[in-house]
Formats: C-alpha cells, structure tokens, sequence
C-alpha cells in the first residue's frame, strides 16, 4: 500500500520525549509514528534533515474579529496568520462587533469558517441575555464562556445573577473564562486619563495588579457553591500566581499567560508606547519572574496569544486613545522556542503547553499529540535563525512590539488535518482545511461529580 505522505528523519515529539524517527499521514489522520523502516511506502516523502517533529499548536485565546471588525482581522486573516505561526487550532473570542452571545450569531460565525479557515477554529460565547440560552449554547458546540467584567459593552451582572449563571454553566461542564479586573476599571481609567499623571502612569494606576489578583479571588469565591469550572486569561501578575497557589488545590481552576507577559515589562511600555499596550498591563520583572517560575513549576499549565488585532491608527496614536491589544499568533512559536533553545524552559516542559494542555482544556482528544488516529496537525521547526519581521505578517496588523527579535528556530512546515499548507517560506492555501471544532459536553441536570481538570 502507498500512503498519501512521510515525514522523516526527524526529532518526533512523544509522551516520552523526543524520539529519533518520522511519521505517516494517510488522509486527514496520523497513521503510525516510527523510524523510517518501519513507515510505510508513501507517494510523499519529506526528509526534515533532524528538525523538530511536533504536534500543531492550539491556541485557546484569539480574537479574529471579522464582522463589523473586518479592518482590524477576519476570519480568513487570521487563521492564515495562525497558519504562518505554527499554530493549527484556534478559539475565537467572542467580544465581537456584533456580540457573539447567542446561537443565532453562533450560525453566523460558524459560517464564516467551512472552506475559508486556513486552521481549525472554534468559538466561546459571552453571557447569554438569557440562562436557558446557556445550555443551547453548551449544545451549539462552543467552547466556554468569557466574562469582562471591566468593559462598558458588556455591563457586569449582579452577584446573584452571576451566581446563577455560574450553576448553570457548572452542568455544562464548560469553563467560564475570567478577564480578571474591576468592574468599574474602564471609568477610574477615564477619570485618572484627566488627572494630572502621565497617560501611562494613568493606565497602569487604573489596572494594578493587587486588583487583577482581587477580581480572581472575588470570581473564585461567588463560584464556591457552583464549582463551575474556572479559567483565569492572560495572568500578568505574580500576585494574581498567589491567587492560583492559594486555591488550585481547592478550586477546579486553570489559567493561561501569554507571551507579552513573559518577555516584556513597564519599561518597554515607556519605550513602545501604544504599541505594547495592552490588558492587562505589562507589568514589573518582579511579575515577569514569578510568571516564569509559575510556568516551571507547570503551575501554569497553558500558553496563549491574546491574538488582539488592531488597525496602526487606533496602536500608533496618543497613548490614551490607544487601542489594547497585541498581535500575537506569528510570535509565539519563534518568542517560545528561542526561550526553550536558550534553556529557559525545558522542551518538555515548554511543548504540551502549546498542544497537549489547550487540547485536555477544550476536550479535544483526537488533537495536541502525535498519536496513531488523531488528526494530522503537524509542524516541523529547525534549530535556524530567523528575525521577526512584523510588515510580513499574514495578519492584517503588521506591527508588534518584537519586530526585529531574533528568533533561534525557523518554522519549516505546517500540516492541517493532513494538507500540507506551509512549505519552507510558501503558504500553499489551495485548499482552506481548517474545520469548524465543536465542544463536546455532556449536560447534566443533577450532577454527581464535579469535572476535574488534570
Ligand atoms: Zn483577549
């Protein structure tokens, strides 16, 4: 038999580590994993000359905008700019324009992903007007649902209302995902702005970290009869790591930091200006260690981008006025991997938080490993220099704060469910092959157990 394609002599990615060898891919699925002997004959054979074999990265936090956004991101934008950054599966955010928090809007998301998504996709939800919509949201497929308590657009509910909505969301088994910060953090930034402080020191003042640290802790507490399952975003602060220490064990609690936070601080905000701004804010070294010591010691168990898009008037602008949010899904790979090449983190420690994890967290199991049947998202990385070159981009935000970062890796190739759609520096689109991923939850009015999370 002659399979459709091999990928061999290569670094392959295992539960036990690297392992010297190659892998097989007979339609959308990984057919064996092995040293090349043993692979089968294939009409295709890449030899990746002892690059690195891993599985796709999935990326839980991305905002792909489109709709009334189109000139920040779309759908189609922002998956190819997935693709060019190893990344092969996204969820999508859902503080959209219009609001993604119905399944009628859900159709219309869904809608823009079959036969145009580069990379797989799939979709949270924010609070539905109404409880009964949760459960036919649950079932609608979406990932969790998102919380901003901060944002004017979305007005903070009601500790008893909240409540109820937490118990409804617990059947569900979906996570409720926190942007941690005070409700009221978006006018105490309106009123600092016109104080006499800088407009950077106004901005930090009015998203301190004690008060990130407070909001995880007030979401944690009105959860405690629930026990919906909860997710804090793009952790920034070591204070807000207390918070996961202090109640992980107690609370079925997950989080996630994004690069930003892990390579820069306040000072490059002084430099960068609106470039770098973003929410929360970057904070102290003091921050940036704890962050790095949390996801050592995987207490921190998932990497994410916060994908935010934004057009160069609404980033280079007065910084008040100054959009937030950083671009990030072509600088993950290069920003990680260098860490890891510079022994920073371990390989080992540093991969399943880019796959494996963002996989057990969104309840995909046939996705995040290199495993016989699962799905063929595939990437190839060499041990060669690269610079980040941010008019490159595929997204239609061609500006980061790391433009011109040296990067120890290059990004060889990209494999969607089996299409081969990078190939050294070519994105080969011919075939869009992304999917549309739907959660798959078991809703239960009288629960027994509460879901654990490994
Ligand atoms: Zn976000």
């Amino acid at each position: 038999m002659t399979i459709d394609l091999t990928i061999v002599n290569g670094k392959i990615f295992t539960s036990e580590g690297f392992k010297e060898g190659g892998i097989a891919i007979e339609g959308e699925s990984i057919l064996k994993v092995g040293k090349e002997p043993s692979l089968p004959k294939a009409s295709l054979r890449i030899n990746v000359k002892g690059a690195l074999i891993l599985p796709g990265l999935i990326d839980i936090h991305v905002h792909l905008r489109d709709f009334d956004q189109k000139q920040k991101e779309t759908v189609e934008t922002g998956t190819k700019a997935a693709l060019a950054g190893g990344v092969t599966t996204v969820v999508d955010m859902p503080n959209n324009k219009p609001a993604m928090n119905s399944l009628k809007q859900l159709k219309k998301k869904e809608a823009l992903v079959v036969g145009k998504a580069a990379v797989n996709v799939g979709f949270y939800s924010l609070l539905p007007e109404t409880l009964e919509e949760i459960f036919s949201l649950a079932r609608g497929g979406i990932f969790g649902f998102k919380i901003y308590p901060s944002a004017t657009l979305y007005p903070h509910k009601k500790d008893e209302q909240l409540q109820q909505y937490m118990a409804k969301i617990a059947l569900t088994s979906l996570p409720l995902i926190i942007h941690a910060d005070a409700a009221n953090a978006a006018e105490k930034e309106a009123e600092l702005y016109s104080s006499n402080l800088p407009a950077i020191a106004a901005f930090l003042k009015a998203h301190p970290p004690q008060v990130e640290a407070q909001a995880l802790k007030d979401f944690i507490i009105l959860n405690e009869e629930s026990k919906a399952r909860l997710h804090c975003a793009h952790i920034s602060s070591k204070k807000t790591t207390d918070v996961l220490e202090e109640y992980s064990k107690k609370t079925n609690l997950s989080s996630e930091v994004c690069p930003h936070y892990l390579f820069l601080t306040e000072k490059e905000l002084q430099k960068q200006q609106g470039l770098a701004k973003c929410l929360p804010p970057l904070r102290t070294t003091t921050d940036q260690k704890a962050l790095w010591q949390a996801l050592i010691e995987n207490k921190i168990k998932i990497i994410a981008t916060d994908h935010a898009p934004h057009r160069y008037k609404e980033k280079f602008c007065e910084f008040e006025h100054a959009a937030s949010g950083i671009a990030g899904l072509e600088t993950l790979l290069p920003l990680m991997f260098t860490a890891a090449f510079k022994g920073k983190i371990s390989f080992e420690g540093l991969i399943p938080k880019l796959t494996k994890n963002p996989a057990q967290f969104l309840g995909v199991a046939d996705r995040g490993e290199l495993l016989a049947g699962n799905f063929a998202d595939v990437i190839v990385l060499a041990k060669e220099k690269t610079i980040i070159r941010a008019e490159e981009f595929q997204s239609k935000a061609k500006w980061s704060p790391f433009d011109g970062f040296h990067s120890a890796v290059t990004l060889k190739h990209v494999f969607v469910n089996g299409a081969h759609v990078k190939d050294e520096g070519h994105i080969i689109l011919k075939a869009r092959t992304g999917k549309l991923l739907k959660s798959k939850v078991k809703i239960s009015e009288e629960r027994v157990h509460p879901t654990e999370e490994d």
